[in-house]
């Protein structure tokens, strides 16, 4: 049965220093202060979503901002704080320094004595979890003391939405994270990956925050559009967190991987658990959120299999690289079914090896990767009631 726990909202206007500074300081003050949550002079990993190189304009990312206010919070508390991700591709000082730059996660160090990550070795790790028992796991999480997850609020192609539980996919090492997109294809049982993941941080995790000043919603992860939102969001639960957070815009028991936390008893059904009013919160919900939808390949359940192959060839989303394609093979190196070939550098899908896991259209630094559905998946669509602007 899960616990009765809060979730605090703070009202942003925008990113400026100020604004930012005082709606995290009161974020925090309603949890009874940074002191009572990270112990003095703890070893604390600040895991914030940098999932590839892109500018903080894009929404794409924690905005720095946000990173740093969170930082001059901690540093009242410990002088150790390291703020990091492991974005898709590899995990190394190189691809990092990047990521930082563009992200403009480098003001963390300009202005406050938090470091970003460095250390870019990895363990292995006992998950014990459902679907999970081992995995490498940064180092930069296994060191720490405790961990504060911040994330950014955004739609994602195949999860449906992207918050406090899916930021924690980025305790995995860049490349390993394509390995398990190749071992849990299938929708449900990622999602269990992902609670699994994060029933074995949260131990350590002490606090979430989701920064939705301006999220993403369309094509998120990355190539979606900003969305003006205007809240912070906090609590000491990711599930609780996510669940007020989709609120805003959708219904969270829908949400596939909120599904799975209630199915394991993580998070009640009706919400119940959640101290938080969400009457009072219906006046923040934005009714033109381009939410896009989710993909239940199995969601025949357990239907004759004949019935299942009919819904995995006709009912998903199919991926096609587009005309503006600049064949730059990024997506064909990351793409776990080995399912992209360049032709006269282009990238072309075999369709037959997609898993329909969407890293490519993720990872596209082009925004190249377009989506194309059938004539039986928009009617389903229409009746389930589940239609989205991207379909
Ligand atoms: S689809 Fe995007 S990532 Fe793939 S080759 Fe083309 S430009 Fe590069
Ligand atoms: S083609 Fe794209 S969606 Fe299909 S398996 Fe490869 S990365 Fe995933």
């Amino acid at each position: 049965m899960s616990d009765i726990v809060a979730v605090y909202t703070q009202k942003c206007a925008d990113y400026g220093e100020n604004n930012i500074q005082t709606a995290i300081d009161h974020l925090l003050s309603q949890m009874g202060g940074i002191a009572s949550l990270v112990p003095k002079n703890a070893k604390v990993f600040v895991k914030v979503n940098l999932v590839r190189e892109m500018s903080p304009e894009k929404c794409g990312t924690t905005h720095p901002e946000v990173a740093v206010a969170i930082c001059k919070q901690l540093l009242t508390v410990t002088p150790y704080v390291t703020v990091g991700d492991s974005c898709a591709g590899m995990y190394n000082k190189g691809m990092l320094a990047s990521v930082y730059a563009r992200c403009g996660m480098t003001a963390i160090e300009e202005r406050t004595a938090a470091k970003l990550n460095q250390n870019f070795e990895t363990g292995e790790a006992c998950v014990n979890g459902i679907v999970l028992r081992n995995c490498e796991i940064t180092n930069a999480f296994l060191d720490a003391d405790v961990v504060i997850n911040v994330t950014k609020l955004k739609t994602h192609s195949f999860t449906g939405y992207t918050g406090a539980v899916k930021n924690l996919f980025g305790l995995i090492p860049g490349m390993v994270k394509v390995e398990m997109h190749s071992r849990f294809p299938n929708l449900p049982d990622f999602c269990n990956l992902l609670v699994d993941i994060c029933e074995f941080a949260r131990p350590k995790i002490v606090l979430n925050v989701i920064d939705a000043v301006w999220g993403m919603d369309g094509n998120g992860p990355t190539n979606g559009k900003p969305k003006f939102m205007g809240q912070l969001l906090a609590s000491t639960d990711p599930y609780a967190l996510d669940a007020v957070a989709v609120s805003m815009f959708g219904d969270p028991t829908e949400m596939p991987v909120l599904q799975a936390a209630i199915k394991r008893g993580l998070l009640q059904q009706d919400l119940s658990n959640i101290r938080f009013d969400f009457k009072q919160w219906q006046s923040c919900r934005i009714s033109d959120f381009d939410a896009p939808p989710v993909d239940h390949v199995d969601f025949f359940g357990n239907q004759p299999a004949w019935i299942n192959r009919i819904a995995k060839r006709y009912m998903v989303k199919r991926v096609y690289p587009d005309k503006t394609c600049r064949g730059c093979g990024k997506c064909a190196t990351h793409c776990p079914a080995k399912a992209i070939t360049l032709v006269n550098r282009r990238a072309k899908v075999d369709q037959s090896k997609c898993i329909h896991c969407y890293c490519c259209q993720e990872l596209c630094p082009f925004n190249a990767v377009r989506f194309r559905t059938s004539l039986l998946y928009k009617l389903a669509r229409r009746f389930s009631g589940k239609r989205g602007k991207n379909t």
